[in-house]
């Protein structure tokens, strides 16, 4: 048999490194592994390869760079028969502005078009240049493929993009929605048009991507007709600890009446507020759930407003689609907690949705299926693989690149 080949695919956050070595014919994992807390004096390094999990402290002057070293390393050594196999790097970013409305070959201009970028995600952008710059140093020998979170939403018309704000800050800023886990959304509407057996061009889907950060995507035909990530992943949808949509005079009222500063502003929205802000308990949906059931109000009134804001979504998004095929549910919260896609159903009872318990229940840990009672709107639960979308991108654009 041919060697299917592997695509290393590296995701950098602002001090975390994940990892992983992907079949793109079939997804499968052959190697995956998380660098956490660089830079600081509590750093680790995880990896899982064949089958076993390894765990390293790592120093405090560990950055991108040297992690990605410690990789190649291993690849000379313990790893070899994987180094043989890579055909390409996947480098997940979360923005690509206006300029990428699909993956692409890294080139000076890609870099520099990403760079340009940063203002827009000053966390995530700068982190994936260093993860990217250190690739490069590190396999200069194999193609590199971008894989844009906010790209797939490229094709979102102009009334959906822009903010009623006057034109100029679009024209000169370029200030407007571009919304994000893209790479989530698309897999979803590829995998949901093979579950009902149509051509992805034939369906329109409502795909609900709950994790701690969470965000709708209405996909018409295959693309993106609308999301609820704006300029930044702050809003939408209720998320872990980031509040999602707000009165902007909110914003004023805090800063005027309570003295809030930009950086007191920007603790607030995206690390204070959200489930953790409502339950004064936790961002993690499994523990509420767990709280909830033992009578935690402040839990229970969180998981409320997070379902209740996701159902007014989906009623919203029914609109661009005129006829929905799918409402599906994916993320760790989508793709597990019966509770919420439970609530949320029952908000939409007035849009004909109904779950079936018994599917409901089993539908979940990994497993895909149809939670809907027979002949009512179509609900799905599909486990989410954006890793196998950037690996199938790398694959794909390296084959062209040789
Ligand atoms: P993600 O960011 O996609 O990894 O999703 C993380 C979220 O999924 C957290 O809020 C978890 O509590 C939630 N989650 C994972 N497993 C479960 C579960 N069995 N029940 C409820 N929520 C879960």
């Amino acid at each position: 048999m041919p060697d299917p080949g592997l695509v290393l695919i590296l995701n950098c956050g602002s001090s975390s490194l994940k990892f992983a070595a992907l079949d793109p014919t079939n997804g499968e994992e052959h190697l995956s592994g998380q660098a956490d807390a660089l830079e600081s004096s509590v750093a680790t390094l995880k990896w899982r390869y064949r089958g076993e999990n390894n765990l390293l402290q790592l120093s405090p002057n560990d950055d991108f760079r040297s992690v990605i070293e410690g990789l190649v390393e291993r690849m000379d050594g313990p790893w070899s028969t994987l180094k043989t196999q890579l055909l390409a790097i996947g480098h997940r970013v979360v923005h690509g502005g206006e300029h990428f409305a699909n993956s692409v070959l890294i080139d000076q201009q890609v870099l520099t078009a990403i760079r340009s970028c940063c203002e827009l995600a000053p966390l995530h952008n700068p982190a994936a240049l260093q993860g990217i710059q250190a690739a490069l140093l590190a396999f200069p020998q194999l193609p590199q493929v971008a894989v844009f979170d906010t790209a797939f939403h490229q094709d979102m018309p102009d009334y959906a993009y822009l903010y009623a704000l006057p034109y100029k800050l679009y024209r000169e800023h370029h200030i407007r929605r571009y919304g994000m886990h893209g790479s989530s959304h698309r897999y979803i509407a590829e995998r949901s048009a093979e579950l009902l057996g149509k051509p992805s061009s034939e369906i329109n889907v409502i795909s609900a991507h709950l994790g701690n950060g969470a965000s709708i995507a209405a996909i018409k035909g295959g693309h993106s007709v609308d999301t609820s990530m704006g300029l930044t992943p702050l809003e939408g949808l209720v998320m872990g600890s980031r509040c999602g949509d707000l009165d902007p005079g909110l914003l004023l009222h805090l800063g005027e009446a309570l003295d809030y500063s930009f950086t007191k502003l920007e603790q607030l929205l995206n690390r204070e507020s959200g489930l953790l802000g409502l339950s004064e308990l936790s961002n993690d949906c499994r523990e509420l759930e767990e709280a909830m059931e033992n009578g935690h109000s402040g839990a229970r009134l969180a998981l409320e407003v997070f379902s209740y804001r996701l159902a007014k979504y989906i009623a919203a998004y029914t609109i661009p689609l005129h006829r929905v095929n799918a409402l599906v549910f994916t993320g760790g919260i989508g793709e597990n907690s019966t509770w919420v896609r439970q609530k949320t159903t029952n908000w939409l009872s007035a849009l004909g949705y109904q779950l079936s318990q018994e599917q409901n229940e089993s539908t979940r840990f990994g497993i895909e299926g149809r939670i809907s009672k027979a002949s009512t709107p179509e609900i799905l639960v599909i486990p989410t693989r954006e890793d196998w979308v950037i690996a199938r991108d790398a694959a794909q654009l390296a084959s062209g690149a040789r």
